[in-house]
């Protein structure tokens, strides 16, 4: 008999780029990319990319709140999503956790490993980032 091992809130933090929030550089015009590219959009064949984890960051661009959300999260509404300008500048759209803190746009956030789902009954957890304000 064969047997699945439960994804584990340490075995999704070793899923790379989507859970560690890594991406890449180019190191011909600074300009930084997530999910990674293979080729920068300004310098095309000139691009010199290289890996590079982002800090987790960054602030609020903009945000809005699902109150009817898909059964996935039917639990958590009413939450927040929104859209965060990372310090080193690619946008990344996540749940932001307003922790009892009023957020705005501006608003500065930090990402963070949290538990997302909950697959079924007895399904796997899938972990994710969520931002957080600071
Ligand atoms: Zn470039």
């Amino acid at each position: 008999m064969i047997t699945m091992e439960k994804p584990s809130a340490s075995l999704w933090r070793k899923i790379k780029p989507r859970y560690n929030l890594s991406g890449n550089i180019c190191k011909n015009c600074s300009t930084a990319y997530f999910p990674p590219r293979i080729v920068c959009r300004k310098c095309g064949r000139n691009s010199k990319m290289e890996s590079m984890t982002f800090s987790g960051n960054g602030e609020i661009i903009s945000f809005t709140e699902i109150r009817v959300p898909p059964d996935t999260f039917r639990d958590e509404a009413p939450y927040t999503v929104g859209v965060v300008k990372l310090d080193e500048g690619p946008l990344v759209e996540g749940h932001i956790l307003e922790n009892g803190i009023k957020i705005d746009i501006g608003t500065k956030v930090k990402a963070a490993f949290r538990k997302m789902y909950v697959d079924g009954e007895e399904g796997p957890i899938y972990y994710h980032y969520k931002f957080e304000p600071v």
